[in-house]
């Protein structure tokens, strides 16, 4: 029998807690799984000492998801050909700036039968136009391609507090092991038949997130904030609609839609990082630099590739909190327009 080999390319915040899932699920289905679990890690100094080793030595990845234990079958490999070797699961969790190098290493290295899932929060738009990230990785791979989305704040999960998320395929089978590799009684996994809806509800939350911490920022009531987070997921909706047919309604009261969005507007990055450039004025490039160290924000960037989507087909006036965010990060409108532009 031959069984899947896993490997796990990204190993940030949530990269690491989906290492910690993947790792004790493995061991529980010996039958499906191979035991040993490769991370691509993308390599740093921390504290002179190479992440990877460190990694290994001391199976905690200090620097993005410290004092948690990863189970020892994780096995963290800086070049990312050596980490797909052999591999048949693919499991994509990088901030999206960074899908194109890596697939461009990839491309024509993978197991030809290989299949993977992207856990990725974002867009692509450097052909001109909207492409899903999940759809690039199977162009680029010639791979079916899952997503999995969903209100996952990782330092929560990392402590095994009870989560849910939202699995989109094409490929039913594909899903169910997919369903099987990442599951927990602790992180509850539904499926749906909608990629498209699944993934631009994942990455088109982390701009309205924004819009909602720079409400934290000014102090705003919770009914001005409730407002925010309505209206975001109205854009959310149309946005999806506009761009993909087949989107299902059903998939916006998934954990990947309304859910996600609560989590994210609450106790995310994007939000915390967006508050602080709301107290301070300080640019959110720098403001994340300083205070995430290393983490990485997904909705600034997914506003600037929105906002040029939108700007192409002449529709930016029907997204105004989308809009009204992108014009706050990059031109430096005022915080307090926000609210006057809805
Ligand atoms: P992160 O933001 O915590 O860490 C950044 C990662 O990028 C690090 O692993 C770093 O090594 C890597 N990196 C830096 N420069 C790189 C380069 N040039 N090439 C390749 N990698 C580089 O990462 P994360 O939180 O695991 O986020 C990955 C994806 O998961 C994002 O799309 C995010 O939206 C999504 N996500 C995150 C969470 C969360 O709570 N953290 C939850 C759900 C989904
Ligand atoms: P942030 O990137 O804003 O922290 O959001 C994390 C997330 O996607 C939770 O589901
Ligand atoms: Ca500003």
């Amino acid at each position: 029998i031959v069984r899947e080999k896993v490997t796990i390319i990204g190993s940030g915040n949530w990269g690491s807690v989906i290492a910690k899932i993947i790792g004790n699920n493995v061991r529980k289905y010996p039958a499906v799984f191979q035991e040993s679990v490769n991370m691509y890690v993308f390599e740093e100094l921390v504290q002179g000492k190479k992440l990877t080793e460190i990694i290994n030595e001391t199976q905690e990845n200090v620097k993005y998801l410290p004092n948690v234990k990863l189970p020892s079958n994780i096995y963290a490999e800086p070049d990312l050909l050596k980490s797909v070797k052999d591999s048949s699961l693919l499991i994509f969790v990088l901030p999206h700036q960074f899908i194109d190098g890596t697939l461009k290493t990839l491309k024509g290295n993978i197991k030809s039968d290989a299949k993977a899932i992207s856990l990725i929060k974002g867009v692509d738009v450097r052909k001109g136009g909207l492409d899903l990230i999940s759809h690039v990785i199977s162009r680029e791979l010639e791979v079916d391609t899952s997503v999995l989305m969903g209100a996952n704040i990782a330092s929560e999960i990392a402590k095994e507090e009870f989560s849910e998320s939202t699995l989109g395929y094409k490929n039913k089978d594909n899903a169910e092991l997919f369903k099987l590799l990442l599951e927990t009684p602790y992180f509850k996994i539904s499926t749906i038949n909608d990629i498209a809806g699944v993934e631009l509800c994942g990455a088109l939350k982390n701009v309205v997130a924004i819009a909602a911490g720079i409400c934290d920022g000014l102090n705003a009531g919770q009914n001005t904030k409730a407002a925010v987070i309505r209206i975001g997921l109205m854009e959310m909706k149309k946005f999806a609609r506009l761009f993909y047919d087949g989107v299902r309604d059903e998939t916006f009261f998934e954990s990947c839609g309304i859910a996600d969005l609560i989590a994210t507007c609450q106790g995310g990055r994007n939000r915390k990082i967006a508050e602080a450039h709301a107290f301070t004025g300080k640019s959110f490039a720098e403001l994340e630099e300083t205070m995430l160290n290393g983490q990485k924000l997904q909705g600034t960037l997914t506003a600037m590739e929105v906002h040029q989507i939108l700007e192409k087909k002449d529709l930016v006036d029907q997204f105004p909190l989308f809009n009204s965010v992108y014009e706050v990060v990059f031109k430096d409108v005022k915080c307090s327009q926000l609210l006057h532009k809805l």
